[in-house]
């Protein structure tokens, strides 16, 4: 074996049923007693669900921020970050997804306050060390592990009300760490246990969803792929599919988890002819009846969650297409083909035209 090096990541997390129940005891634990509450506009009765749970404990929660927005823009924190000046909270409670445990993370981070995320999609934001953040039409990327929330809750009931279609390109959304994960340039053996298992857990549970939204094993196996995907998002470098994202999501404000499922399949077809006969395999055979052929694989499941294929039905234009091309070049990072501008402009406007993976 390669020697290797993994960097646990220290969370503390609550998985199961029912497990928001657990929230007061956990900040009894921490002796906190007065957290700020974010959420979206869309996801302010489960918010409200938190905060009576909350009164009901004999916590009183510090205040409610409900305008946590997608690609975390700087302006909005600002808001939440005075909004937390006027009031003696002692921590953050994000419920919602990736959009609002970034703002919970961009808050953490300015403030030093404990941060508990309760999520509710497949993204995986809660795993990682990373926060995104948008200033005048530009993502740019940090990593530190003060980043990194301390705790985790897990509640399967709260993704029952995740709509289909949503749930179907958050799981793919969460894949597509593990496939980047299986490939990264410091991958080791227990990111790749994680990917594998998590790529297969959500392969397995999405059709399944897709058909029957409220099928309960369906939906623990998909938030238990989600956290082991969101593990290896925290723990090894993502390469050219996260870069694409980033940059189609930041710069041209295209729906996140849309955009990785339109991606994925075209990002892992141009990295796969340089990838050794043994990741390909792992990868090809985490998809159930791939045949060892991890594109077929996506083809195939994305097929039968019967998601939209192209960048252009959410707006964006063809002569976007070279400028995504020429930001998505504009640094260096790590990955396993080299890149080649026309070549991923290429992977770009196919991802656009809705075309099939290749
Ligand atoms: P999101 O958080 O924007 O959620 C999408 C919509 O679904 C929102 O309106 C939300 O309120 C609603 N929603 C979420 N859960 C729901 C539920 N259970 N029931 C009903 N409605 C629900 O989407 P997302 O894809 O989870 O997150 C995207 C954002 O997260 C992007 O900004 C992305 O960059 C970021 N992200 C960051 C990381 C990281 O490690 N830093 C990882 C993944 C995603």
């Amino acid at each position: 074996m390669e020697p290797f090096v993994y960097t646990v990541n220290p969370s503390r997390v609550v998985f199961g049923s029912g497990t928001l129940k657990q929230l007061p005891r956990e900040l009894q634990r921490l002796s906190l007693t007065s957290p700020l509450i974010l959420c979206t506009p869309q996801q302010t009765s489960q918010a409200n669900a938190v905060a009576s749970l909350l009164r009901d404990a004999s916590i009183a929660p510090a205040g409610l921020f409900e305008k946590a927005t997608m690609h975390t823009p700087t302006n909005v924190t600002a808001e939440a970050q005075s909004q937390l000046a006027s009031l003696a909270a002692d921590s953050l409670i994000s419920i919602g997804g990736g959009s609002t445990i970034g703002l919970g993370k961009a808050l953490s981070i300015r403030t030093g306050l404990h941060h508990i995320c309760i999520p509710t999609t497949y993204a995986g934001s809660e795993m990682t060390p990373i926060l995104g953040e948008t200033e005048d039409g530009r993502k740019t990327t940090r990593s530190d592990p003060k980043i990194l929330p301390g705790t985790v809750i897990y509640d399967v009931d709260l993704t029952m009300t995740l709509p289909t279609g949503m749930s179907a390109t958050s799981g793919v959304n969460a894949i597509a760490h593990a496939v980047e994960a299986a490939y990264a340039v410091n991958r080791n053996p227990i990111t790749t246990l994680l990917a594998v298992e998590g790529i297969r857990a959500l392969a397995e549970s999405l059709p399944v969803i897709v058909k029957d939204t409220a099928n309960r094993e369906a939906r623990e196996k998909a938030l238990y792929g989600a956290w082991l995907c969101g593990a290896c998002l925290g723990t090894v470098g993502m390469s050219l599919h996260h870069k694409l994202c980033h940059t189609l999501g930041g710069s041209f404000n295209l729906p996140h988890a849309q955009t990785h499922t339109i991606v994925l399949p075209h990002a892992l077809a141009y990295n796969l002819p340089s990838l050794s006969e043994e990741v390909r395999l792992k990868l090809g055979r985490a998809f159930p009846g791939a045949d060892g052929d991890a594109v077929k694989g996506l083809n195939e499941l994305l097929e039968k969650l019967g998601v939209e294929r192209s960048l252009k039905a959410y707006g964006l234009k063809e002569e976007d297409v070279e400028r995504a091309s020429e930001i998505a070049m504009e640094r260096e990072y790590p990955n396993p083909r080299k890149l080649v501008k026309e070549e991923i402009r290429e992977v770009i406007r196919r991802a656009w035209a809705g075309e099939p993976a290749r």
